[in-house]
């Protein structure tokens, strides 16, 4: 607030100084090659309809196992492309060798179904690539990054929003995209086709070059993800790394060893351990009201699953000693309300 940061121009030299320190503590964070650009945009959401934009003409194929997913992929169709899917139950992962993508432009793979706390393996991904060198790989890590290790020559755009894993307040979705992408969205261009106004990929990525965005952003956001990042790099990532996987290990052990309790994803392989998702055979809403009246605050099941999950977002900035509490609480409630 001293240095007045909500109220600087984003066309000065002030500005210019944050968004390259936010660039590059996450570009160290993250461990983003140089062929890679940083983008900021205002969601996730947006990041589905640029991707569209300007990385298909015709054609992408989505993977899809929840609401997260499904979602992009009827926004392909809303923009009018030819969007196809392979689709699998809620709470599962595709398997690799099951998709068929055809000559599709982009594939969409959701590393994280927030909705149900299912993970696509990295190995997967791999298996993906190898089966469609041609195609972009555009991957969803909204409820994973910094936590998962991508292996970026793998793919070619990455995207999260802030709200997640960097704890901060909504408004700002980061878009990591390889120079691929870009020769794409300039290829379209050049055929005459619209790649979008003023958050088309070749203006993003020559603004940023500069330190710039093509409208007034979200400068507060942006400054606050160069602070958490950079106390991230502070930290070590693998420490958080090793946290989140004992955080994670507690609260699977609980949904296991608790009667009455289950874990909503079944094969250990595509678990996630950053969302955890619960399946409550009693409805979950008692177990959730109960912890909010200790101050704590879970998530509910998304969409069809509102009554019957529990959903613990296993972030960085929850502490170990948060989630210990959590399970300790959870175990207590369910031994009284089980007998
Ligand atoms: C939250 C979320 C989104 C959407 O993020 P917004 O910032 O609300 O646009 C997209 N994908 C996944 C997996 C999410 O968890």
């Amino acid at each position: 607030m001293q240095q007045q940061v909500p109220a600087i121009s984003h066309r000065g030299q002030a500005f210019k100084a944050i968004f390259q320190e936010t660039a590059t503590n996450l570009r160290q964070l993250l461990q983003l090659p140089d062929n890679y650009h940083i983008v900021f945009v205002a969601s996730a959401t947006e990041i589905w309809e640029r991707l569209i934009q300007n990385c298909v003409e015709a054609h992408s194929h989505h993977l899809v196992n929840g609401s997260f997913s499904k979602r992009f992929y009827e926004i392909a169709g809303q923009l009018g492309r030819n969007a196809t899917k392979t689709e699998v139950e809620a709470g599962t992962c595709v398997n690799p060798q099951t998709v068929e993508a055809g000559n599709a432009e982009l594939i969409a793979i959701t590393q994280n179904e927030t909705s149900t706390g299912a993970a696509q393996p990295l190995a997967d991904i791999a298996a993906i690539r190898k089966q469609y060198p041609e195609a972009l790989i555009a991957v969803d890590v909204v409820s994973s990054i910094p936590h998962i290790e991508l292996d970026y020559s793998l793919i070619d755009s990455a995207y999260f929003s802030v709200q997640k894993c960097f704890g901060l307040p909504a408004g700002l979705g980061v878009w990591l995209v390889n120079d691929r992408c870009v020769q794409k969205a300039e290829a379209l261009l050049a055929k005459g086709l619209s790649i979008g106004s003023y958050h088309n990929l070749p203006g993003l990525v020559s603004k940023a070059a500069a330190y710039q965005t093509p409208e007034t952003p979200n400068v507060l956001g942006i400054y606050l993800l160069g602070k958490v990042a950079g106390d991230m790099l502070n930290k070590g990532l693998d420490m958080i790394r090793r946290e989140t996987k004992y955080k994670a290990a507690l609260l699977y052990g609980l949904l296991e060893r608790q009667p009455g309790l289950s874990p909503f994803v079944r094969d250990k392989t595509c678990r996630s351990e950053t969302v955890i998702v619960g399946d409550v055979a009693a409805g979950s809403e008692p177990l959730i009201n109960h912890l909010k009246q200790k101050s704590i605050v879970i998530g509910s099941g998304y969409g069809p699953f509102k009554h019957q999950h529990i959903r613990v977002a296993n972030f960085p900035t929850t502490s170990k000693e948060q989630i210990e509490m959590l399970s300790d609480l959870i175990d207590a409630y369910q031994a009284a309300s089980v007998k």
